[in-house]
């Protein structure tokens, strides 16, 4: 059995196996079996019969003296591969923790033949990947599917670890940093329908209620991938362009076939803009009105509602309608490059309210280069407006508030870091203003803000910080005193200028520097930018389309 009880679980014969992997989730156990990316690796590599993939994540994984398998309990250094899936900046010390106490070397210089190759993906390092480079073997940019194939095929038919990265470096989606700092093109999937995307049909469901997934017990499914709207602050839509729309069939096969395969009753789209999907309405229609089923959309942009979308998703058991305004003021959602009014957001706020949707959940943003008190004091203002159309109750708006954290390869990696003191000074003037008991109000710790900026626009030399941090304990303190030994790394973070080499050049996403700078340009002009369209050749990756 399992150390958690689960359904969907595949359990092989180690000793018939001639490649054995462990996924790694550098996180909990719930936001590990929330995210769709582990069913698709899971699920991928054990569709070969002589591959067994099994999961360790943070909190359950570990016993005194490593991290083991969920499945079959055996300590992670005994794998052949180790493969990180990581999410967010900050899980990245939990990768240290993970190799660190399983007794794995933690730099790859460090690792001979006998310990597991680690692999390391995720979006964060398909953006950048040198604050991890020397721990990881292999950094996979892009998207999975094509590289997960190739590590399988090369791997078996290689006769060692270097025969192993000699194969894969040079190839679309490989960064092998042990060869240095080389030029590497991102692996995408180049079918505007995705059919060979992986789309995992069985998914790991747990049983016991308090593991369960983020939303509820489900059948998650990607309807598209990529947005294309262009907003400037936005890490997934710029590695992810260009949008593509998953097959009306398959995805209709798909979900019928996949709650019967999980025995739930939920569909959760996971996608940037899943609303942007050509058939969307058709789509909600048929797991509302002729499945039944209930429907999650943990993503929604405002000029993709309408009256008859609102009804489908509360009549699918959604009554929280979340959306992201960003900032309370149509300036500066401009110069983001998101071009929803105001006007249209409360439109939209109006009709969900008269549709039947009693609660709120609104992302804002500040620190946005630009800004002023005003913008600022504007956030209020929004949410009096909101509480005028009816949601004037106790906890009806739930606010998160995060300062923009840039990111690499999007036109917002130039502007400059603000101190730890301004984002601690706005975080209390926004909490101060926005006391209310109509708003529950979530604020990121400022120190984790800005922890998270470094680590986004870190270089190589950023490791050095993040294994400090980890070896004074993993807490605020701890990052404190590794910042004062370390803080001249942190000097050429605070502010890069357009001319200077970025520590991810050699990280080809398809669009190009001169694009970034152009809508880096546009963002001080508050010009706004058109969404991806058929027809375009701005960043020519639509030119490799099939
Ligand atoms: S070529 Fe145009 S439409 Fe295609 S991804 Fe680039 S910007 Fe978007």
């Amino acid at each position: 059995m399992t150390l958690v009880r689960e359904a969907n679980i595949i359990v092989k014969d180690h000793r018939k196996m001639d490649l054995k992997v462990v996924i790694a989730y550098p996180s909990t156990y719930r936001a590990a079996i929330s995210t769709l990316s582990i069913h698709m690796l899971y699920y991928y590599l054990n569709s070969y019969e002589n591959v067994v993939a099994e999961r360790t994540v943070l909190d359950l994984g570990r016993i005194s003296t490593s991290y083991i398998s969920l499945e079959s309990k055996i300590p992670i250094k005994k794998y052949d591969m180790i493969l990180f899936s990581v999410h967010y900046e900050l899980d990245y010390i939990n990768i240290v923790d993970i190799l660190y106490n399983s007794g794995i070397p933690l730099y790859s210089k460090s690792r001979g033949g006998k310990d597991p190759i680690i692999i390391i993906g995720g979006p964060t390092v398909t953006a950048n990947p040198e604050p991890l480079a020397e721990l990881a073997d292999i950094i996979v940019i892009g998207e999975m599917e094509q590289p997960l194939e190739t590590i399988v095929n090369e791997y078996l038919s290689s006769h060692s670890k270097r025969d192993f990265l000699d194969r894969l470096v040079g190839k679309e989606g490989f960064y092998i940093p042990s060869y240095g700092r080389h030029y590497v093109r991102k692996s995408w999937v180049k079918d505007s329908t995705l059919k060979s995307a992986i789309t995992p049909i069985e998914q790991i469901q747990p049983l016991e209620e308090k593991y369960y997934p983020i939303y509820g017990r489900a059948y998650l499914i990607e309807i598209s991938r990529g947005c294309g709207f262009g907003c400037r602050f936005c890490l997934l839509d710029y590695i992810s362009r260009p949008p593509r729309y998953k097959d009306y069939k398959l995805i209709l096969n798909s979900i019928s076939e996949g709650i019967i395969r999980n025995n739930v009753d939920k569909v959760v789209l996971v996608s940037s803009s899943p609303l942007s999907h050509p058939k969307a309405k058709l789509i909600l229609k048929y797991i509302v009105d002729e499945l039944q089923l209930q429907l999650s959309i943990p993503s929604l942009r405002a000029d993709t509602l309408d009256e008859e979308v609102l009804h489908l998703i509360h009549r699918g058991g959604q009554k929280t309608l979340t959306l992201a305004p960003e900032v309370a003021v149509d300036k500066l959602r401009m110069a983001l490059n998101k071009k929803i009014p105001n006007t249209l957001f409360f439109n939209v706020v109006k009709c969900a309210w008269n549709t039947g949707f009693r609660k709120l959940k609104l992302y804002f943003l500040f620190n946005v280069p630009g800004e002023t008190k005003n913008d600022l004091n504007a956030i209020p203002k929004v949410i009096s407006k909101l509480a005028k159309i009816g949601y004037n109750y106790t906890g009806a708006i739930h606010v998160t508030l995060n300062p923009l954290i840039p990111k690499a390869q999007t036109p917002l990696q130039w502007m400059p870091l603000p101190s730890l003191e301004e984002i601690r000074y706005k975080s209390k003037y926004l909490k101060s203003i926005l006391r209310s008991n109509i708003v529950k109000l979530d604020i990121l710790n400022p120190k984790l803000s800005y922890i998270q900026m470094v680590l986004s626009l870190g270089d190589r030399n950023t490791l050095k910080l993040i294994t400090k941090w980890f070896t004074y304990g993993k807490g605020l303190s701890g990052w404190s005193r590794a910042l004062r030994e370390e803080g001249t790394l942190v000097k050429n973070i605070i502010k890069r200028r357009l001319d200077e080499p970025l520590p991810w050049d050699h990280i080809d996403l398809g669009l190009g520097k001169e694009y970034l700078k152009i809508e880096w340009d546009l963002y001080s002009k508050c010009e706004t930018t058109p969404p991806c369209t058929t027809g375009c050749s701005r960043c020519k990756l639509c030119g490799e389309l099939g």
